[in-house]
């Protein structure tokens, strides 16, 4: 589904992807942990086209497109999902109209019809009641006064209403406590666990790996893959710490 070819990419002159090559196949959950500073948020930023990242060599293909002459908005109507470690406050805009806007945005990239409100607001509340969110949240303004759990919610969310084909979710786990943790991923479970869906779960821990449990875990260190194996990998990190993986490598 996502297939990632010796990529290379640089911020402001500086390297920071180094020959990373990875695949994602449908129906996989790919778990991606590694060492602070290795480029797993950059590797996000780079799969959803932010502005200033520069890709220098390699490929990526999304279900056999060329990903890098896709818009953002493409993207996103191509059903990819990028989830962030900092979500970004809207003041003035409501969650409702916000995800509406974003469902519908993408509904027109691929040449559907909108949802009328009522429409709407059904599917937003059945998603909000996998995440365990009330309506009255939604109708606050995006992400302003949320704490760090809501927000992530909040974001599992909009996920659920967009459907996408694959989810790209970067430390969704950070500033999460324990409750938290597992009704964000129950959610990620509900929303993506498909045979036709994919996601690469960027994590630092194991504990969010003990309710959404991957097919396969990889390391990334320097910029690029340094080891792919199953969760046992990710427990043996959590163990040992990256240092053993880094001096296989
Ligand atoms: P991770 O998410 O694995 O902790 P990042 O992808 O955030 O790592 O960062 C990878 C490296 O890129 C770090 O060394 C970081 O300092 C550097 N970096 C990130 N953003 C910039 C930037 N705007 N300019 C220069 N270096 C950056
Ligand atoms: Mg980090
Ligand atoms: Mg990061």
């Amino acid at each position: 589904m996502l297939k990632i070819e010796n990529l290379h990419a640089e911020i402001d002159g500086k390297q920071i992807l180094n020959g990373l090559t990875l695949e994602v196949a449908a129906g996989e959950i790919h778990a991606i942990m590694g060492p602070n500073g290795a480029g797993k948020s950059t590797l996000a930023y780079v799969l959803g086209g932010r502005p200033g990242y520069e890709v220098t060599e390699g490929s990526v293909t999304f279900n056999g497109e060329d990903l890098f002459e896709l818009e953002p908005h493409e993207r996103a109507a191509a059903g990819m999902f990028l989830g962030f470690q900092y979500p970004v406050e809207i003041p003035g805009v409501s969650n409702v109209q916000f995800l509406r806007e974003a469902l519908n945005s993408q509904r027109k990239g691929r040449g559907e019809e909108p949802l009328s409100g009522g429409e709407f607001l059904k599917l937003a509340k059945e998603k909000a009641g996998l995440l365990r969110m009330d309506m009255e949240m939604l109708k606050r303004q995006v992400n302003v006064g949320f704490s760090g759990g809501e927000k992530k919610r909040a974001e599992m969310v909009q996920m659920g209403i967009l459907d996408p084909k694959f989810a790209v979710l970067d430390e969704t786990d950070s500033g999460l406590d324990i409750d938290a943790l597992r009704v964000v991923g129950e959610g990620i479970n509900a929303i993506m666990r498909d045979p036709a869906k994919g996601v690469l779960l960027i994590t630092h821990y194991q504990r969010l790996l003990d309710v959404v449990k991957p097919d396969k875990v990889s390391v990334l260190a320097k910029g690029r893959i340094v080891q792919t194996g199953g969760p046992e990998l990710a427990l043996r990190l959590e163990e040992e710490g990256y240092d053993v993986v880094m001096a296989d490598a």
